[in-house]
């Protein structure tokens, strides 16, 4: 079985070029609903994904992304709404009929079968001959880079193999969707970046259309070609990586893009001008408004000589991490931070100004979160 030959380029991408396999199928969660008795865990979820996207579905925890995810996967009854795989619908489909395969958190191997056994245990199930599967696996495991460990069992694994192991048997079923639940969560930091540069080359070599659940911003941003951004039970924004770092739709979505996240200061806007307890910066086109935020990005504030730039606060921390220098000041009801050059130094207490841009920052309603554009451009 020869994973390359059965992908085919497309030029449909959302984001960027991407292989599609030839049994990867489109996926289409239409006004998906969840109640738990009384608790709507999931609200009227709609979501079109094209064959071969790696779609990440990002949130807090308890925002319903595993929710939605057991539901396409056939694990969680659906409350309301349709789910459409390929041009057939699912939604009352048995799981082992629905053509996917699922990547847990917990790798879920058999402790006493081998790696080879492991992975090659769905196509025993599905009565592939000895010989299919063992050129099967053997394909698989290259995939992971798992070849040389396929007599082994999981045991005398690290974490890191283990969770390719249970990737190589998601992949041997060569199967229309897959679906992941953290699948890296387990591992060590260092562990998991390795894994994620993985996981991505994975994915756009076999191009196989991919729901990925995670908390993890960073990987949401570094894996995805579209974010689903969900809180709540409801979903927030659907977009690039790009699309939802630059343009948030709303304060939650720009809270939870970016590391660090976006600096907020509270105040209001008169005449053009935003002004807080911290400064003010004229921000043309915007409509007069008593109760909003202003929303900046570290990369995109710099520090400004004493009585200059557009806010001051008081220096929290000055942290030299390698490459640059993270000052954290005390501003509004939390801190804002900012990225400076790694020989900047300031004294803990020290005033600081900030200069923002303002064509860059972001203006949100305080009170419901959502996002205001200027009336002029
Ligand atoms: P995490 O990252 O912590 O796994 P999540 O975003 O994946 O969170 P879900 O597991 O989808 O969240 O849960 C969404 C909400 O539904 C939570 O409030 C959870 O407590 C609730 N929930 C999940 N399963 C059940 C259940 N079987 N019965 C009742 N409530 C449930």
């Amino acid at each position: 079985m020869n994973v390359q030959s059965n992908i085919s380029a497309t030029q449909s991408a959302p984001a960027e070029q991407r292989l599609v396999s030839e049994t990867a199928r489109s996926l289409k969660l239409q006004g998906l609903n969840k109640h738990y008795g009384p608790f709507h865990a999931v609200k009227d979820l709609s979501l079109e994904i094209e064959p071969g996207e790696f779609l990440v579905l990002l949130g807090p925890s308890g925002c319903g992304k595993s929710t939605a995810l057991r539901m396409i996967a056939g694990l969680e009854d659906i409350t309301s709404g349709a789910m459409v795989i390929g041009d057939n619908d699912v939604t009352h489909v048995l799981p082992k009929y629905r053509d996917i395969a699922m990547v847990f958190q917990s790798y879920a191997l058999y402790p006493h079968k081998t790696v080879a056994e492991n992975i090659g245990f769905p196509l025993k199930v599905a009565g592939a001959s000895p010989a299919e599967r063992d050129a099967a696996v053997k394909d698989a495991a290259s995939q992971v880079q798992m070849e040389d460990y396929l007599h082994r069992y999981p045991k005398e694994l690290s974490g890191g193999q283990r969770q390719r192991v249970a990737l190589a048997r998601a992949i041997v079923r060569r199967p229309a969707i897959f679906l992941m639940d953290e699948p890296l969560s387990n591992l060590d930091a260092k562990l998991r970046s390795f894994m994620r540069a993985e996981l991505k080359h994975m994915q756009q070599t076999l191009g196989v259309t991919t729901v990925y659940v995670t908390h993890d911003q960073i990987e949401a941003m570094t894996l995805a070609h579209r974010v689903a951004i969900m809180r709540d039970g409801v979903l927030q924004q659907l977009g690039t990586p790009t699309e939802v770092y630059d343009n948030p739709a709303n304060k939650f979505v720009a809270g939870f893009m970016g590391s660090p996240p976006m600096n907020f200061i509270k105040g209001s806007l008169s005449g053009g001008t935003f002004t807080s307890a911290y400064g003010q910066v004229s921000l043309a086109g915007y409509a007069d408004h008593d109760n909003v935020s202003v929303g900046f990005r570290a990369e995109e504030t710099s520090i400004a000589g004493p009585d200059k730039g557009h806010f001051s606060g008081i220096v929290f921390s000055c942290e030299m991490t390698g490459h640059e220098t993270i000052v954290t000041c005390e501003m509004d009801d939390g801190h804002a931070i900012v990225r400076a050059a790694k020989d900047y130094s300031i004294p803990m207490g020290a005033e600081i100004h900030l200069t923002v841009d303002p064509a860059r920052v972001c203006v949100f309603d305080e009170s419901s979160g959502v996002r205001i554009r200027p009336e002029t451009a």
